[in-house]
């Protein structure tokens, strides 16, 4: 079910765009693509869970793609690694499924903190050939009381960088608890940094709202209750599958803008607010402070980003409510907006919030979209660590989508953070252009 509440203009945001992109004709492409695969959400999600370990059954070449992305976490006790399913050492896929139980008995073994455990599936073709979902259950079974196991997909052929968060997620919306109350919740659902989570625990706090769960939750052992008075925010545009599972329990979605910048974030609130049934006035007075502290922070990027012109490749799904702060926050232009995949009813906010006539893309072309890109000459392009380098070469400034979802920017007090990830690359061309304006020139 999904509740419909209209949205109020912020204070100090753009007029005039109420049209927005709502009805807004959208470029379908369907070509070759170059994202990320669903394994790279292990790497923000398993500090999120801290008593949850990944288990990706994949190849070497997964392997490398997790230990090198998060490279950061190898003098640590990680909380993921790597059954390695490779074709020439297994006879078959019996000899599949023992060695993966083997990894696994050796892994709870040493691992006693293990509390639930994902065992991720990948691309390659043993793998393809393993049901995880079969040896999740088998598995359970053996360690019953002691370990939940689950499984889900974070494979390249089925899921993009950001997919892999949904598809954890998803699988973990069966195991959540019934609400055994019937008085009305809110569920944030989305990874959020714990320090992002705690600020909005405390605003929701200001309001008076008190029956406010997070999910997923940071220990294993606190799952939120689920139920038909759970209302639920997505903290992440990115969460189709993880939202249909949970209304599919009964809970009822709250379409709302995503909290990025002053005015997504207010927006957000707002409407949990208005369902809470809590009065303008708390929440305004619940709001204030770190409103007002947000928007001064906002002033310095403002000087430095209006009038540039911005263009996104689809990568992540956090695109379009990026590009609506960036326009109407920051006077960004828009020259191109892409997403891997636009999800309609989750973006109706942030679409009707864009300024009219922005070009959108669904889907991915490479050469096509490289081509609009340079032909637009944009002073930012955001995209996949893949594109940035050759575009670096060619002078144009980049910014890695992956860093966008790796960094705390939700919220207010974040807001000037978001901003800084924009206006960092654009300072640091101008001071290349300034030392070596020959080179700049002729690149
Ligand atoms: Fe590569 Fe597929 Fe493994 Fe991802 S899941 S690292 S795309 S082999």
């Amino acid at each position: 079910m999904t509740a419909v509440i209209p949205i109020q203009r912020a204070a100090g945001t753009k007029a005039g765009t109420e049209a927005g992109c709502l009805d807004a004709p959208v470029l379908r492409e369907r070509g070759q693509r170059e994202v990320f695969c669903g394994l790279t959400g292990i790497i923000w999600m398993h500090r999120k869970i801290q008593d949850a370990f990944f288990l990706v059954v994949g190849s070497r070449t997964c392997a490398h793609l997790i230990q090198s992305a998060a490279g950061v976490m190898i003098f640590a006790e990680p909380r993921f690694g790597t059954a390695i399913i490779d074709e020439r050492d297994l006879a078959g896929i019996a000899d599949a499924n023992e060695e993966l139980d083997r990894v696994v008995r050796q892994l709870l073994s040493r691992r006693p903190d293990i509390k639930l455990l994902f065992l991720v599936g990948s691309c390659p073709s043993e793998v393809i050939k393993l049901d995880l979902s079969r040896a999740a259950v088998r598995l359970s079974r053996e360690y019953l009381n002691q370990v939940r196991i689950l499984n889900y997909s974070g494979s390249g052929i089925e899921t993009t960088f950001t997919q892999g968060e949904d598809a954890c997620l998803a699988s973990l919306v069966p195991e959540l608890p019934a609400a055994d109350t019937e008085a009305p919740s809110l569920m944030v659902v989305g990874c959020l940094p714990d320090v992002v989570e705690d600020q909005f625990a405390r605003l929701f706090g200001a309001m008076g709202m008190e029956h406010v769960q997070f999910f997923p939750p940071r220990s294993s052992r606190r799952l939120p209750a689920v139920g038909p008075n759970t209302r639920f925010l997505l903290a992440q545009p990115f969460l189709g599958e993880t939202a249909r599972a949970l209304t599919e329990r009964g809970a009822t979605h709250l379409p709302a803008p995503f909290p990025f910048g002053v005015e997504g974030t207010t927006e957000w609130l707002r409407i949990a607010a208005q369902v809470a049934g809590i009065a303008n006035g708390r929440f305004e007075q619940a709001i204030q402070l770190p409103r007002e502290r947000a928007q001064r922070a906002l002033e310095r990027y403002r000087e430095r980003l209006t009038g540039k012109r911005i263009f996104f490749f689809p990568d992540s799904q956090l695109e379009i409510p990026l590009a609506r702060f960036l326009s109407r926050e920051l006077g960004m232009t828009l020259t191109e907006v892409g997403t891997p995949y636009l999800h309609r009813d989750h973006l109706s906010h942030e679409l009707a919030l864009l300024p009219s006539g922005t070009v959108l893309s669904e889907g991915q072309d490479v050469d096509k979209q490289l081509d609009r890109c340079r032909a637009q000459s944009p002073d930012i392009v955001v995209c996949g660590l893949g594109l940035a380098n050759p575009l670096e070469a060619e002078g144009i400034t980049t910014k890695w989508a992956i860093e966008l979802v790796f960094s705390p920017v939700h919220g207010y007090e974040q807001s000037a953070d978001l901003a800084e990830l924009f206006a960092r690359p654009l300072l640091r061309r101008q001071k290349l252009n300034l030392d070596r304006p020959q080179e700049a020139a002729c690149s």
